[in-house]
Protein backbone atom coordinates (compact mmCIF):
# COMPACT_ATOMS: atom_id res chain seq x y z
CA UNK A 1 0.00 0.00 0.00
CA UNK A 2 1.26 2.92 -0.89
CA UNK A 3 1.20 6.31 1.09
CA UNK A 4 -2.19 7.54 -0.89
CA UNK A 5 -3.98 7.28 -3.84
CA UNK A 6 -3.63 8.87 -6.80
CA UNK A 7 -6.37 8.99 -9.78
CA UNK A 8 -5.09 9.80 -12.77
CA UNK A 9 -7.56 11.04 -15.58
CA UNK A 10 -5.90 11.04 -19.01
CA UNK A 11 -3.42 8.78 -19.94
CA UNK A 12 -1.10 11.20 -22.38
CA UNK A 13 2.08 12.58 -21.33
CA UNK A 14 0.65 14.18 -18.56
CA UNK A 15 -0.70 11.61 -17.09
CA UNK A 16 1.78 9.23 -17.31
CA UNK A 17 4.39 11.41 -16.25
CA UNK A 18 2.34 12.18 -12.77
CA UNK A 19 1.76 8.25 -12.36
CA UNK A 20 5.50 8.07 -12.31
CA UNK A 21 6.45 11.13 -9.98
CA UNK A 22 3.49 9.64 -7.58
CA UNK A 23 5.20 6.18 -7.62
CA UNK A 24 8.03 7.44 -6.84
CA UNK A 25 6.84 9.73 -3.96
CA UNK A 26 5.55 6.58 -2.63
CA UNK A 27 1.85 6.63 -3.83
CA UNK A 28 -0.07 4.22 -6.04
CA UNK A 29 -1.63 5.57 -8.98
CA UNK A 30 -4.83 4.30 -10.52
CA UNK A 31 -4.74 6.29 -14.94
CA UNK A 32 -8.30 6.35 -16.40
CA UNK A 33 -7.82 6.57 -19.81
CA UNK A 34 -10.71 6.81 -23.06
CA UNK A 35 -8.25 5.69 -25.29
CA UNK A 36 -8.48 1.85 -26.01
CA UNK A 37 -4.36 0.76 -25.99
CA UNK A 38 -1.59 2.39 -25.84
CA UNK A 39 -1.07 1.69 -29.88
CA UNK A 40 -4.18 2.42 -30.50
CA UNK A 41 -5.70 5.97 -29.33
CA UNK A 42 -2.41 7.65 -27.03
CA UNK A 43 0.40 6.08 -28.92
CA UNK A 44 0.93 4.04 -31.83
CA UNK A 45 1.83 6.12 -35.25
CA UNK A 46 -0.44 9.06 -34.00
CA UNK A 47 1.48 12.35 -33.04
CA UNK A 48 4.17 13.88 -34.25
CA UNK A 49 7.54 15.69 -33.11
CA UNK A 50 8.47 17.61 -30.04
CA UNK A 51 11.63 19.32 -28.67
CA UNK A 52 12.34 18.51 -24.80
CA UNK A 53 14.48 20.89 -22.92
CA UNK A 54 17.48 19.82 -20.89
CA UNK A 55 15.49 19.96 -17.45
CA UNK A 56 12.52 17.90 -19.43
CA UNK A 57 15.36 15.05 -20.51
CA UNK A 58 16.67 14.66 -17.24
CA UNK A 59 13.28 14.29 -15.32
CA UNK A 60 12.50 11.80 -17.83
CA UNK A 61 15.75 10.01 -17.16
CA UNK A 62 14.59 9.70 -13.74
CA UNK A 63 11.42 7.41 -14.75
CA UNK A 64 12.66 5.58 -17.89
CA UNK A 65 15.47 3.43 -18.30
CA UNK A 66 18.32 4.71 -20.50
CA UNK A 67 16.05 8.17 -21.51
CA UNK A 68 18.45 10.49 -23.55
CA UNK A 69 21.35 7.58 -23.29
CA UNK A 70 20.19 5.63 -26.44
CA UNK A 71 18.76 7.22 -30.01
CA UNK A 72 15.42 8.16 -29.35
CA UNK A 73 16.27 11.79 -29.56
CA UNK A 74 18.15 13.85 -31.45
CA UNK A 75 20.23 16.88 -30.63
CA UNK A 76 18.71 20.60 -31.41
CA UNK A 77 21.61 22.38 -30.31
CA UNK A 78 20.88 25.57 -32.38
CA UNK A 79 18.11 27.47 -32.53
CA UNK A 80 17.98 29.19 -36.01
CA UNK A 81 15.27 32.01 -37.13
CA UNK A 82 15.95 33.08 -40.87
CA UNK A 83 13.88 34.94 -43.24
CA UNK A 84 12.82 33.68 -46.57
CA UNK A 85 11.70 36.27 -49.21
CA UNK A 86 9.42 34.70 -51.23
CA UNK A 87 10.22 36.48 -54.24
CA UNK A 88 13.45 35.43 -54.86
CA UNK A 89 13.58 32.72 -52.41
CA UNK A 90 16.35 34.11 -50.82
CA UNK A 91 17.32 33.08 -47.25
CA UNK A 92 19.00 35.41 -44.37
CA UNK A 93 19.86 34.87 -40.87
CA UNK A 94 17.58 36.74 -38.22
CA UNK A 95 19.00 35.50 -34.84
CA UNK A 96 20.98 32.29 -34.30
CA UNK A 97 21.43 30.48 -30.95
CA UNK A 98 24.07 27.80 -30.64
CA UNK A 99 23.20 27.22 -26.75
CA UNK A 100 20.04 26.09 -27.47
CA UNK A 101 20.27 22.16 -25.97
CA UNK A 102 16.89 20.90 -26.45
CA UNK A 103 16.44 17.28 -27.89
CA UNK A 104 14.30 15.71 -30.68
CA UNK A 105 11.67 13.38 -29.66
CA UNK A 106 8.95 11.72 -31.70
CA UNK A 107 5.09 12.14 -29.64
CA UNK A 108 4.72 8.20 -29.89
CA UNK A 109 8.38 7.07 -28.96
CA UNK A 110 7.87 9.10 -25.64
CA UNK A 111 4.55 8.20 -24.70
CA UNK A 112 5.41 4.56 -25.64
CA UNK A 113 8.84 4.59 -23.50
CA UNK A 114 6.76 5.99 -20.45
CA UNK A 115 3.72 3.55 -20.45
CA UNK A 116 6.76 1.16 -20.79
CA UNK A 117 8.55 1.90 -18.03
CA UNK A 118 5.45 2.53 -15.04
CA UNK A 119 6.04 0.43 -12.05
CA UNK A 120 3.63 -1.83 -12.18
CA UNK A 121 3.65 -2.22 -8.16
CA UNK A 122 2.49 0.98 -7.53
CA UNK A 123 0.85 1.78 -11.52
CA UNK A 124 -2.58 0.48 -12.87
CA UNK A 125 -3.55 1.73 -15.98
CA UNK A 126 -7.07 1.48 -17.14
CA UNK A 127 -7.41 2.16 -20.46
CA UNK A 128 -10.81 2.54 -22.89
CA UNK A 129 -12.22 3.68 -19.55
CA UNK A 130 -14.17 7.30 -20.15
CA UNK A 131 -14.09 9.71 -17.28
CA UNK A 132 -17.88 10.99 -16.25
CA UNK A 133 -17.32 12.89 -13.36
CA UNK A 134 -15.93 12.88 -9.82
CA UNK A 135 -17.29 13.45 -6.01
CA UNK A 136 -14.95 15.42 -3.30
CA UNK A 137 -17.72 15.64 -0.90
CA UNK A 138 -17.34 18.33 1.74
CA UNK A 139 -18.49 15.62 5.13
CA UNK A 140 -15.34 12.89 3.74
CA UNK A 141 -11.98 12.83 2.73
CA UNK A 142 -10.75 11.60 -1.07
CA UNK A 143 -12.43 11.79 -4.39
CA UNK A 144 -14.66 9.45 -6.07
CA UNK A 145 -14.56 8.97 -10.15
CA UNK A 146 -16.99 7.51 -11.98
CA UNK A 147 -15.74 6.17 -15.34
CA UNK A 148 -17.39 4.11 -18.38
CA UNK A 149 -16.45 1.21 -19.80
CA UNK A 150 -16.52 1.86 -23.29
CA UNK A 151 -15.89 -1.76 -24.30
CA UNK A 152 -18.67 -2.88 -22.30
CA UNK A 153 -20.97 0.25 -21.61
CA UNK A 154 -20.44 -0.38 -17.45
CA UNK A 155 -19.93 2.07 -14.96
CA UNK A 156 -17.00 1.88 -12.64
CA UNK A 157 -15.98 3.61 -9.50
CA UNK A 158 -12.26 4.47 -8.56
CA UNK A 159 -11.62 5.80 -4.83
CA UNK A 160 -8.39 7.84 -4.20
CA UNK A 161 -6.94 10.48 -1.88
CA UNK A 162 -6.17 12.95 -4.86
CA UNK A 163 -7.58 13.30 -8.66
CA UNK A 164 -5.60 14.31 -11.18
CA UNK A 165 -6.77 16.43 -13.93
CA UNK A 166 -4.46 15.27 -16.98
CA UNK A 167 -7.04 15.34 -19.66
CA UNK A 168 -5.85 17.55 -21.77
CA UNK A 169 -7.09 21.65 -23.10
CA UNK A 170 -10.15 20.90 -23.25
CA UNK A 171 -10.57 19.19 -19.85
CA UNK A 172 -14.02 18.59 -18.63
CA UNK A 173 -12.30 18.74 -14.90
CA UNK A 174 -11.47 21.90 -15.54
CA UNK A 175 -14.93 23.19 -16.64
CA UNK A 176 -16.21 21.74 -13.19
CA UNK A 177 -14.12 24.37 -11.55
CA UNK A 178 -13.94 27.35 -14.24
CA UNK A 179 -17.13 26.88 -16.39
CA UNK A 180 -16.50 30.29 -18.20
CA UNK A 181 -13.22 29.73 -18.92
CA UNK A 182 -12.99 29.97 -22.79
CA UNK A 183 -10.48 28.29 -25.28
CA UNK A 184 -8.54 31.51 -27.02
CA UNK A 185 -8.16 31.08 -30.95
CA UNK A 186 -4.43 32.66 -31.60
CA UNK A 187 -5.67 33.60 -35.45
CA UNK A 188 -4.14 30.88 -37.08
CA UNK A 189 -3.31 27.03 -38.07
CA UNK A 190 -0.62 24.88 -38.11
CA UNK A 191 -0.38 22.51 -41.13
CA UNK A 192 2.13 19.98 -40.16
CA UNK A 193 3.58 16.54 -41.33
CA UNK A 194 6.26 13.99 -40.63
CA UNK A 195 8.22 13.62 -43.74
CA UNK A 196 9.34 9.45 -43.77
CA UNK A 197 12.14 8.97 -45.68
CA UNK A 198 13.84 5.50 -44.34
CA UNK A 199 15.32 4.33 -47.58
CA UNK A 200 14.84 7.71 -49.81
CA UNK A 201 17.98 9.24 -48.29
CA UNK A 202 19.43 9.81 -51.59
CA UNK A 203 15.98 10.94 -53.14
CA UNK A 204 15.87 14.79 -54.55
CA UNK A 205 13.65 15.68 -51.80
CA UNK A 206 15.93 14.72 -48.50
CA UNK A 207 19.30 15.56 -50.80
CA UNK A 208 17.64 19.15 -51.57
CA UNK A 209 16.38 19.59 -47.67
CA UNK A 210 19.86 18.81 -46.87
CA UNK A 211 21.60 21.33 -48.95
CA UNK A 212 19.08 23.95 -47.87
CA UNK A 213 18.89 23.23 -44.25
CA UNK A 214 22.32 21.53 -43.46
CA UNK A 215 22.07 22.00 -39.80
CA UNK A 216 19.29 19.35 -39.74
CA UNK A 217 19.60 16.93 -37.38
CA UNK A 218 21.54 19.52 -34.74
CA UNK A 219 19.24 22.51 -35.58
CA UNK A 220 15.67 23.75 -34.84
CA UNK A 221 15.26 25.78 -38.03
CA UNK A 222 12.24 28.45 -38.21
CA UNK A 223 11.25 30.20 -41.32
CA UNK A 224 9.77 33.45 -41.45
CA UNK A 225 8.19 34.96 -44.38
CA UNK A 226 5.48 37.85 -44.48
CA UNK A 227 3.48 37.23 -42.04
CA UNK A 228 4.05 33.73 -41.77
CA UNK A 229 5.99 30.97 -40.26
CA UNK A 230 7.33 27.62 -40.81
CA UNK A 231 9.54 24.85 -38.40
CA UNK A 232 11.67 22.24 -39.52
CA UNK A 233 13.43 19.77 -37.70
CA UNK A 234 14.58 16.14 -38.22
CA UNK A 235 13.38 13.56 -35.96
CA UNK A 236 14.68 9.76 -34.45
CA UNK A 237 14.52 6.87 -37.38
CA UNK A 238 14.66 9.35 -40.74
CA UNK A 239 11.98 11.75 -40.46
CA UNK A 240 11.82 15.10 -41.15
CA UNK A 241 9.08 17.13 -38.86
CA UNK A 242 7.27 20.52 -40.25
CA UNK A 243 4.85 22.98 -39.45
CA UNK A 244 3.59 25.97 -41.20
CA UNK A 245 1.08 28.69 -39.49
CA UNK A 246 -1.15 30.52 -41.66
CA UNK A 247 -3.24 33.05 -40.15
CA UNK A 248 -6.67 33.69 -40.83
CA UNK A 249 -10.04 33.28 -39.25
CA UNK A 250 -10.93 30.55 -36.61
CA UNK A 251 -12.45 27.20 -38.63
CA UNK A 252 -15.65 25.48 -37.74
CA UNK A 253 -14.11 21.93 -35.19
CA UNK A 254 -16.31 19.26 -34.29
CA UNK A 255 -15.89 17.28 -30.97
CA UNK A 256 -13.63 17.91 -28.73
CA UNK A 257 -10.41 17.99 -30.98
CA UNK A 258 -8.13 20.53 -31.97
CA UNK A 259 -6.82 18.71 -35.13
CA UNK A 260 -8.76 19.21 -38.85
CA UNK A 261 -9.73 16.76 -41.06
CA UNK A 262 -7.95 18.15 -44.23
CA UNK A 263 -9.98 17.36 -47.47
CA UNK A 264 -8.18 16.78 -50.90
CA UNK A 265 -8.74 19.97 -52.10
CA UNK A 266 -7.60 21.66 -49.03
CA UNK A 267 -3.95 19.74 -49.03
CA UNK A 268 -3.84 20.74 -52.96
CA UNK A 269 -4.37 24.54 -52.19
CA UNK A 270 -1.43 23.95 -49.19
CA UNK A 271 0.63 22.15 -51.30
CA UNK A 272 0.52 25.26 -54.22
CA UNK A 273 0.90 27.69 -51.72
CA UNK A 274 4.39 26.66 -50.33
CA UNK A 275 5.53 26.90 -53.81
CA UNK A 276 4.76 30.38 -53.74
CA UNK A 277 5.88 31.17 -50.49
CA UNK A 278 9.18 28.97 -49.63
CA UNK A 279 12.28 28.01 -51.23
CA UNK A 280 12.16 24.93 -53.61
CA UNK A 281 13.47 22.99 -51.19
CA UNK A 282 10.95 23.04 -48.37
CA UNK A 283 7.70 23.08 -50.53
CA UNK A 284 8.84 20.19 -52.30
CA UNK A 285 9.14 18.50 -48.53
CA UNK A 286 6.28 19.80 -47.85
CA UNK A 287 4.51 18.99 -51.39
CA UNK A 288 5.52 14.85 -50.30
CA UNK A 289 4.87 14.53 -46.99
CA UNK A 290 1.60 12.15 -47.37
CA UNK A 291 -1.27 12.67 -45.00
CA UNK A 292 -0.57 16.53 -43.72
CA UNK A 293 -3.12 17.47 -40.97
CA UNK A 294 -3.89 21.09 -39.93
CA UNK A 295 -4.06 21.89 -35.71
CA UNK A 296 -6.18 24.88 -35.04
CA UNK A 297 -4.16 26.85 -32.31
CA UNK A 298 -5.66 27.64 -29.00
CA UNK A 299 -4.08 28.54 -25.75
CA UNK A 300 -6.44 30.15 -22.80
CA UNK A 301 -5.62 32.86 -20.28
CA UNK A 302 -3.70 31.52 -16.60
CA UNK A 303 -6.29 29.65 -15.07
CA UNK A 304 -6.29 31.88 -11.77
CA UNK A 305 -5.90 28.06 -9.56
CA UNK A 306 -4.51 25.00 -9.80
CA UNK A 307 -5.17 23.13 -6.86
CA UNK A 308 -9.36 23.00 -6.09
CA UNK A 309 -11.73 21.33 -3.71
CA UNK A 310 -9.55 21.31 -0.89
CA UNK A 311 -6.69 20.26 -2.84
CA UNK A 312 -8.07 16.86 -3.29
CA UNK A 313 -8.00 17.84 -7.12
CA UNK A 314 -5.18 19.64 -9.31
CA UNK A 315 -4.50 20.10 -12.58
CA UNK A 316 -1.66 19.46 -15.15
CA UNK A 317 -0.44 19.35 -18.45
CA UNK A 318 -2.33 21.05 -20.97
CA UNK A 319 -5.79 20.96 -18.56
CA UNK A 320 -3.80 23.43 -16.46
CA UNK A 321 -2.32 25.64 -18.99
CA UNK A 322 -3.45 25.12 -22.90
CA UNK A 323 -0.38 26.75 -24.86
CA UNK A 324 0.06 27.57 -28.28
CA UNK A 325 3.51 26.20 -29.28
CA UNK A 326 6.02 28.58 -30.27
CA UNK A 327 8.07 28.02 -26.89
CA UNK A 328 7.96 24.31 -27.32
CA UNK A 329 6.54 24.29 -23.46
CA UNK A 330 3.40 21.88 -24.17
CA UNK A 331 5.26 18.50 -23.32
CA UNK A 332 7.90 20.56 -21.30
CA UNK A 333 5.83 22.03 -18.83
CA UNK A 334 3.52 18.72 -18.61
CA UNK A 335 6.87 16.92 -17.58
CA UNK A 336 7.76 19.50 -14.50
CA UNK A 337 4.59 19.61 -13.62
CA UNK A 338 4.63 16.11 -12.79
CA UNK A 339 8.05 16.40 -11.23
CA UNK A 340 7.09 19.02 -8.99
CA UNK A 341 4.14 17.70 -7.99
CA UNK A 342 5.92 14.56 -6.64
CA UNK A 343 8.13 16.88 -4.95
CA UNK A 344 5.44 17.81 -2.88
CA UNK A 345 3.77 14.60 -2.03
CA UNK A 346 6.78 13.25 -1.28
CA UNK A 347 7.62 16.28 1.62
CA UNK A 348 3.88 16.71 2.73
CA UNK A 349 1.59 13.64 4.23
CA UNK A 350 -0.86 16.27 4.46
CA UNK A 351 -3.29 17.10 0.64
CA UNK A 352 -3.69 20.78 0.97
CA UNK A 353 -0.36 21.22 1.95
CA UNK A 354 1.13 19.17 -0.89
CA UNK A 355 -1.23 20.77 -3.70
CA UNK A 356 -0.71 24.07 -2.46
CA UNK A 357 2.72 24.35 -2.51
CA UNK A 358 2.71 22.70 -6.40
CA UNK A 359 0.24 25.52 -7.05
CA UNK A 360 2.49 28.02 -5.15
CA UNK A 361 5.53 26.28 -7.71
CA UNK A 362 3.81 25.71 -10.84
CA UNK A 363 1.30 28.53 -11.18
CA UNK A 364 4.03 31.04 -12.10
CA UNK A 365 6.32 29.78 -14.23
CA UNK A 366 3.36 27.92 -16.31
CA UNK A 367 1.81 31.77 -16.35
CA UNK A 368 4.66 33.73 -17.68
CA UNK A 369 5.55 31.01 -20.62
CA UNK A 370 2.28 30.65 -21.79
CA UNK A 371 1.66 34.64 -22.05
CA UNK A 372 5.13 34.71 -23.60
CA UNK A 373 4.64 32.00 -25.97
CA UNK A 374 1.34 33.62 -27.04
CA UNK A 375 3.47 36.60 -27.92
CA UNK A 376 6.44 34.74 -29.75
CA UNK A 377 3.21 32.98 -31.90
CA UNK A 378 2.04 36.37 -32.99
CA UNK A 379 5.64 38.29 -33.88
CA UNK A 380 6.62 35.37 -35.69
CA UNK A 381 3.11 35.41 -37.78
CA UNK A 382 3.61 39.09 -38.22
CA UNK A 383 0.17 39.99 -35.88
CA UNK A 384 0.42 43.24 -33.81
CA UNK A 385 1.43 42.61 -30.12
CA UNK A 386 1.35 45.04 -26.98
CA UNK A 387 -1.40 47.26 -28.59
CA UNK A 388 1.34 48.45 -31.62
CA UNK A 389 -1.09 49.28 -34.76
CA UNK A 390 1.66 46.72 -37.05
CA UNK A 391 2.84 43.61 -36.50
CA UNK A 392 6.36 42.73 -37.04
CA UNK A 393 7.92 42.91 -40.61
CA UNK A 394 10.09 40.19 -41.40
CA UNK A 395 11.33 42.05 -44.79
CA UNK A 396 12.43 45.07 -42.62
CA UNK A 397 13.66 43.73 -39.15
CA UNK A 398 16.93 44.85 -37.68
CA UNK A 399 19.58 42.12 -36.12
CA UNK A 400 18.49 43.41 -32.74
CA UNK A 401 14.95 43.73 -33.34
CA UNK A 402 15.11 39.84 -34.22
CA UNK A 403 16.71 38.98 -30.87
CA UNK A 404 13.38 38.58 -29.43
CA UNK A 405 12.89 35.74 -31.55
CA UNK A 406 15.03 33.57 -29.99
CA UNK A 407 14.13 30.42 -28.01
CA UNK A 408 15.95 31.64 -24.84
CA UNK A 409 13.59 34.82 -24.25
CA UNK A 410 11.27 32.18 -22.73
CA UNK A 411 10.49 32.54 -18.65
CA UNK A 412 12.59 30.10 -16.74
CA UNK A 413 14.44 29.18 -20.14
CA UNK A 414 17.42 28.45 -17.86
CA UNK A 415 15.03 25.73 -16.11
CA UNK A 416 11.79 26.35 -13.63
CA UNK A 417 12.05 25.86 -9.68
CA UNK A 418 11.53 22.00 -9.33
CA UNK A 419 9.97 22.27 -5.57
CA UNK A 420 12.91 19.71 -4.32
CA UNK A 421 14.22 20.50 -0.98
CA UNK A 422 17.58 22.63 -2.66
CA UNK A 423 14.54 25.26 -3.84
CA UNK A 424 12.64 25.66 -0.93
C1 LIG B 1 -2.64 11.20 -29.69
C2 LIG B 1 -1.86 12.44 -29.33
C3 LIG B 1 -0.77 12.82 -30.13
C4 LIG B 1 -0.02 13.96 -29.80
N1 LIG B 1 1.06 14.30 -30.58
C5 LIG B 1 1.81 15.36 -30.25
C6 LIG B 1 2.97 15.73 -31.00
O1 LIG B 1 3.30 15.07 -31.95
N2 LIG B 1 3.70 16.82 -30.65
C7 LIG B 1 3.35 17.57 -29.55
O2 LIG B 1 4.06 18.54 -29.23
N3 LIG B 1 2.27 17.27 -28.82
C8 LIG B 1 1.49 16.18 -29.15
N4 LIG B 1 0.39 15.87 -28.40
C9 LIG B 1 0.01 16.76 -27.34
C10 LIG B 1 0.89 16.61 -26.13
O3 LIG B 1 0.77 15.34 -25.55
C11 LIG B 1 0.47 17.65 -25.17
O4 LIG B 1 0.45 18.90 -25.75
C12 LIG B 1 1.36 17.79 -23.96
O5 LIG B 1 2.31 16.80 -23.85
C13 LIG B 1 0.49 17.77 -22.73
O6 LIG B 1 -0.12 16.55 -22.68
P1 LIG B 1 -1.37 16.27 -21.82
O7 LIG B 1 -1.16 14.85 -21.35
O8 LIG B 1 -1.63 17.31 -20.82
O9 LIG B 1 -2.60 16.37 -22.83
P2 LIG B 1 -2.99 15.46 -24.03
O10 LIG B 1 -1.82 14.92 -24.70
O11 LIG B 1 -3.98 16.22 -24.83
O12 LIG B 1 -3.75 14.22 -23.34
C14 LIG B 1 -5.00 14.24 -22.72
C15 LIG B 1 -5.41 12.79 -22.52
O13 LIG B 1 -6.60 12.74 -21.75
C16 LIG B 1 -7.45 11.78 -22.33
N5 LIG B 1 -8.82 12.14 -21.94
C17 LIG B 1 -9.46 13.31 -22.19
N6 LIG B 1 -10.70 13.28 -21.67
C18 LIG B 1 -10.83 12.06 -21.07
C19 LIG B 1 -11.89 11.42 -20.35
N7 LIG B 1 -13.07 12.03 -20.17
N8 LIG B 1 -11.67 10.17 -19.86
C20 LIG B 1 -10.47 9.54 -20.05
N9 LIG B 1 -9.45 10.10 -20.75
C21 LIG B 1 -9.62 11.34 -21.23
C22 LIG B 1 -7.20 11.89 -23.83
O14 LIG B 1 -7.60 10.75 -24.52
C23 LIG B 1 -5.69 12.08 -23.86
O15 LIG B 1 -5.00 10.87 -23.90
C24 LIG B 1 -0.39 14.75 -28.69
C25 LIG B 1 -1.47 14.36 -27.88
C26 LIG B 1 -2.21 13.21 -28.18
C27 LIG B 1 -3.36 12.80 -27.27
Amino acid sequence: MGKGVAVVVGGSVAGLACAHAAAAAGWDAVVLEKAAAPAAGAGGGTGAGLGLDAQSMETLARWIPGWGLDDATLPLAVDLNRATDSETKAARTLARDDGFNFRAAHWGDLHRRLHEALPAAAVTVLWGHQFLSFEAPDDKPGVVATARVLRTGETVEVAGDLLVAADGSTSSIRRRFLPDLKLRYSGYCAWRGVFDFTGKESSETVTGIRTAYPELGNCLYFDLAYKTHAVLYELPRSRLNWLWYINGPEPELTGSSVTLEATDAMVSRMRDEAGRVWCPELARLIKNTERPFVNVIYDADPLPRLAWAGGRVVLVGDAAHPTTPHGLRSTNMSVMDARVLGACLARWDRLPRATAEYETARRPVVAAQVVHARRLGRVKQGLPVDGEAQGFDVRTVTVDEAMQLRQRTMPFFDGAPTADASDL
